[in-house]
Formats: C-alpha cells, sequence, structure tokens
C-alpha cells in the first residue's frame, strides 16, 4: 500500500532524543528553546512560542487577544475541526466566510461579516497554500481586528513573498503528520512581545518567578523529547518541501486532461508547500469521488478525503448556541468532490507514475 503520509524520522532524531534522554531534562529546557528559535527563523517573526498541540496554539492566540464571550470570530467551514473547536475554547462565537478555488477563506466573503462585535479573523492555509493575506490583512487593519492564522498545514509556505505566520499570530502543529512532526506539539510566532509574553506566561500556569502568578494560566508546555523529533525535521523542511514540490509537478502533468477532474495548483505569488495533494472530482467526471477513492484503495494506494463534511456541518457544531451558520456553497461544494492523493517525500517515481496510471485508468482517460 503506497500510504498518504509517511512519518519521516531517521537518526539525527534518534541521536537528538537519546540526548535529551541521557540529558535528564525531560520537560521543557533548551531544545526546546531552539526549536522556538527555528520556527521565529522560519516564520521570519522576533518571537516563537512552543505548546502542547496546534489546537493549544490557536486557543493561546485567542487569549492573548483577550477574546472570549460576547466576540466573534471569522473563519473557514472548510478546515480540520480544532480550527473551530479552539474558537469555541475561549468562549467567542463563530462566524464562516466561503472558501475560493484555493481551497482557502475567500476575501470577498469575509468582509460582509464583520460587524461591531467582530474580534477576530482566523484565515486558515489549507493543504500547504497560503492564503490570499493581503485582503485578509487590509480588513483586519481597517477594522481593527486580531489577525491569527492557522498555519497547522504550511511551515514555510509563503504569500507575496512573506512566510505564513507573520502576518498575525502563526499557530503551528507539530502532529504525526504534519510536514514537521513530533507526534504531538504546537507552535505560536509572533512579532509582539507583548503577545510572546502573555503566551508564555499562559502556557506555565500564569508564573513569571518562581511561584509568582500574575495571571491564571494552564499547563500548555512542550516537552524537550518533542522538540528533539522536530527540530532535525525542520532542519530538512526545505529539502522535504522540494520534494513535495516536485512530487505535485509529477502528479499534476500525469493527471493533465481528465475530463471532470480538477488538479490542484499553486497560485500567482504563492508558495506552496504541499502538505496535501488534493483533486476536486466534478459532476463532469466519468467516477465520482468515492468510487475513485474505493479503486484506489483496491489499487493499494491509499487516499483521503480532507474533510467530508464542512465542520458546520456535523449536528454537534450546528446546533451550538454559539455558532452562527452562514451559507457557504463553495465550501460544501468542495468537501463533496475533494480527494487527497500521496504526494510525501518519500515517493519513488515508479510510485508517482503508479498513481496517475491508476486515476487514468478510472476515468479511461
Ligand atoms: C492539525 C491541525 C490543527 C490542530 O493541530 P493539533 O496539533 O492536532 O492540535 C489545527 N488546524 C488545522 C488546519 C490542522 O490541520
Amino acid at each position: 500500500m503506497i500510504p498518504i503520509s509517511q512519518v519521516d524520522v531517521g537518526s539525527a532524531e534518534e541521536e537528538l532524543v537519546l540526548a535529551v534522554l541521557r540529558s535528564g531534562q525531560l520537560a521543557q529546557g533548551p531544545m526546546v528553546r531552539e526549536l522556538e528559535a527555528g520556527f521565529a527563523a522560519l516564520s521570519d517573526c522576533e518571537h516563537a512560542v512552543a505548546v502542547s498541540s496546534g489546537t493549544v496554539a490557536l486557543a493561546v492566540a485567542l487569549e492573548c487577544e483577550g477574546i472570549g464571550t460576547g466576540d466573534e470570530v471569522i473563519t473557514s467551514p472548510f478546515t480540520f475541526v480544532a480550527t473551530v473547536a479552539a474558537i469555541l475554547s475561549v468562549g467567542a462565537t463563530v462566524r464562516f466566510a466561503d472558501i475560493g478555488a484555493d481551497f482557502n477563506i475567500d476575501p470577498q466573503t469575509v468582509g460582509p461579516l464583520v460587524n461591531s462585535r467582530t474580534a477576530a479573523i482566523v484565515p486558515v492555509h489549507l493543504y500547504g497554500q497560503a492564503v490570499d493575506m493581503p485582503p485578509i490583512d487590509r480588513i483586519t487593519r481597517d477594522n481593527g481586528l486580531a489577525l491569527i492564522e492557522d498555519c497547522a498545514q504550511a511551515p514555510g509556505a509563503t504569500v507575496v513573498g512573506r512566510p505564513v505566520g507573520s502576518f498575525g499570530t502563526g499557530c503551528f502543529s507539530l502532529y504525526a503528520t504534519k510536514n514537521v512532526a513530533a507526534g504531538e506539539g504546537g507552535v505560536l510566532t509572533t512579532n509582539d512581545p507583548e503577545i510572546a509574553d502573555k503566551a508564555r506566561l499562559l502556557r506555565n500556569q500564569g508564573m513569571r518567578a518562581r511561584y509568582e502568578y500574575e495571571l491564571i494560566g494552564h499547563n500548555y508546555r512542550l516537552t524537550d523529547l518533542q522538540a528533539a523529533i522536530a527540530m532535525p525535521q525542520l532542519a530538512r523542511l526545505s529539502d522535504t518541501t522540494s520534494r513535495r514540490r516536485h512530487n505535485a509537478t509529477v502528479l499534476s502533468a500525469g493527471l493533465a486532461g481528465i475530463p471532470g477532474l480538477i488538479p490542484p495548483r499553486a497560485f500567482e505569488g504563492r508558495g506552496h508547500v504541499w502538505h496535501q495533494y488534493t483533486i476536486r472530482v466534478t459532476k463532469h467526471a466519468k467516477l465520482n469521488r468515492n468510487a475513485l477513492s474505493k479503486w484506489l484503495t483496491e489499487s493499494g494506494i491509499s487516499s483521503g478525503v480532507y474533510y467530508p463534511k464542512t465542520v458546520p456541518n456535523y449536528t454537534c457544531y450546528a446546533e451550538h448556541p454559539r455558532i452562527i451558520l452562514d451559507p457557504t456553497p463553495e465550501a460544501d461544494a468542495a468537501a463533496s468532490e475533494v480527494l487527497s492523493l500521496p504526494v510525501h517525500p518519500h515517493l519513488s517515481p515508479a510510485q508517482l507514475d503508479q498513481i496517475t496510471a491508476c486515476v487514468r485508468t478510472a476515468f479511461d482517460a
């Protein structure tokens, strides 16, 4: 079976984890600080604060901005559920803008949702492609809103030459399947020293110096063991991203011209990092999305539907009193058409050929 993702750890990770074990410093320590320096450099930010997960990074970012009860936060309905859960976790209300052809929040649909209760926008850089940030940046500045970027799927992605996580507060994930993986973990990036300072306090029980509590915090710390797994991958990120880009190019060449199938593309001015390679199987195609997925599985190729429904289409979210259901027809359409194919850095040329040949056979193309 060709897997949809493959953990990328080797001797560098093994050695660093062993070094941490032998150091006796298992909790947050020097390795976490090194990881923070690496993420600050990656996202061209002054500060980075490592936390226990990407979901926690989002919640901390919102808490740092003082967002809570009575505040509305605008985000994408076509995202991993954690984006929305994090907003609800701080007591805020969620509103959904629709998405564009890049699968990301469409700036044109954000503007009409802004009102006197709006406190923040949380764009999600889905599949590794940055959101069209300049217009989002403008809306947040014009209206005095906080900007919190969900960068979980896009470490290293750029738009207009700027890395994601540098426009507002960046929230990265180190979950096992992400482009930089530690099993679990998250990192928040910012150029605002006050946000960074508050995030550090919130992460560690609100403690400034030993037993001096400045605010009521949490235990959101990352361990040096996890940082040791992530560090070598961060060092290799530009290399693994190049391989993902190469694989995406090969897949798109091999899938060109199939009626009803839309391969993904990097939009003008965006540096896509290909966390996922996601095709659309439209109603004009010979097979539907689910039939193609089944065909691939039977042929030994894993694929994934990210995501089969928009978040507000799950009953527990739809019925939540702090979810406002705005219509998002483009997101609904995407949820029924998307299928992600393997694009990870360990694919061989033969496997890439196998994937495109298998899809072409399915469509008689
Ligand atoms: C993975 C992911 C998260 C959550 O990260 P965790 O580290 O799993 O908590 C949030 N948003 C998106 C878009 C993700 O893909």
